[in-house]
């Protein structure tokens, strides 16, 4: 496996590939990988004959009052991990790289971004469709894989690639959860021992609404009523939000119907987690 860090890098090796006629896939990621990330990397090797694995803690997709600058990094590690998964190329650009002076043009996704987590943080997709948009332009990937744990970036993605005509097949891959059913994300790391356990609530709270709606319920508010009330619970826990949305246009629904999207956004302490479930209805 190569790590690069140039966008002529990236061109060069893809054009490489192309001429022998291999198919590309392509997993974007923000680093200190884990065994979610590393789903996506398998998958990745699995249905293409190369993978690109780019790790970039992308600024511009971050509030003026979020955890850019703690974000944790460990590229050594992340190095290695793709490797044994299978990577081909790992990506790593400085930000110069990706947004140099004069930098002025962004993807601006309508709707579906305006609930959930692009409610509660201002011009978060607007940074990730920008960034996701410059790295299928540059790595011009067969697929493209991403995590159903991020389900609006996921939903998101599937809408700008749909409404910009990328020649690219998004992929969603299944949440991947630690043995005690805590969602597994970079962000975890941040977790005190007592917080760590707290944190539990999270999948707690979205298994009581799911068995409700195994149970026969469709009414929204019933559910969310009963994930309110396990994470009230908690007392290291304050809601951001519980919302039961459309899974294609994340507008909240009253009744659940086809196919919906239960998610939530959790502090636990002063660590945002996030984890959801889809649930289909006949
Ligand atoms: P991130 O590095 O957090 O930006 O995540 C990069 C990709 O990995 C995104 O598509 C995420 O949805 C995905 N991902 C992160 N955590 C998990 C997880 N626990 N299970 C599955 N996919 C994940």
């Amino acid at each position: 496996m190569e790590l690069v860090t140039t966008v002529q890098q990236v061109r060069q090796q893809v054009k490489a590939w192309r001429k022998e006629g291999l198919t590309v896939g392509l997993v974007p990621t923000m680093g200190f990988l884990h065994e979610g990330h590393q789903s996506l990397i398998a998958r990745a090797a699995k249905e293409n004959d190369r993978v690109v694995v780019s790790v970039f803690v992308n600024p511009i997709q971050f509030g003026p009052n979020e955890d850019f600058a703690q974000y944790p990094r460990d590229l050594e590690q992340d190095s290695a991990l793709c490797e044994a998964t299978g990577a081909s190329l790992l990506f790593h650009p400085e930000p110069e790289e990706m947004y140099p002076e004069h930098f002025s043009t962004h993807v601006d996704v309508d709707g579906v971004t305006e609930n959930l987590c692009g409610a509660r943080r201002p011009g978060h997709f607007r940074g990730v469709c920008t960034v996701v948009s410059k790295l299928f332009h540059i790595v011009a990937p067969d697929r493209a894989y991403f995590g159903e744990k991020d389900a609006q970036q996921l939903a998101v993605i599937r809408r700008m690639v749909r409404d910009l005509n990328f020649d690219i097949e998004i992929v969603g891959c299944p949440i991947v959860r630690e043995a005690d059913g805590l969602a597994k994300s970079s962000r975890n790391t941040y977790l005190s021992p007592q917080e760590r356990r707290a944190a539990l609530v999270l999948n707690r709270a979205l298994t009581a609404g799911r068995t409700a709606m195994e149970r026969g319920e469709r009414r929204a508010q019933a559910i969310l009523s009963i994930i309110r009330d396990e994470l009230d619970e908690e007392e290291r826990a304050n809601v951001d939000y519980v919302k039961m949305v459309d899974s294609v246009t994340m507008e909240d629904v009253e009744t659940a119907q086809r196919d919906v999207l239960v998610a939530i956004a959790v502090y636990i302490g002063k660590t945002r987690l996030i984890d959801n479930f889809t649930f289909h209805v006949e």
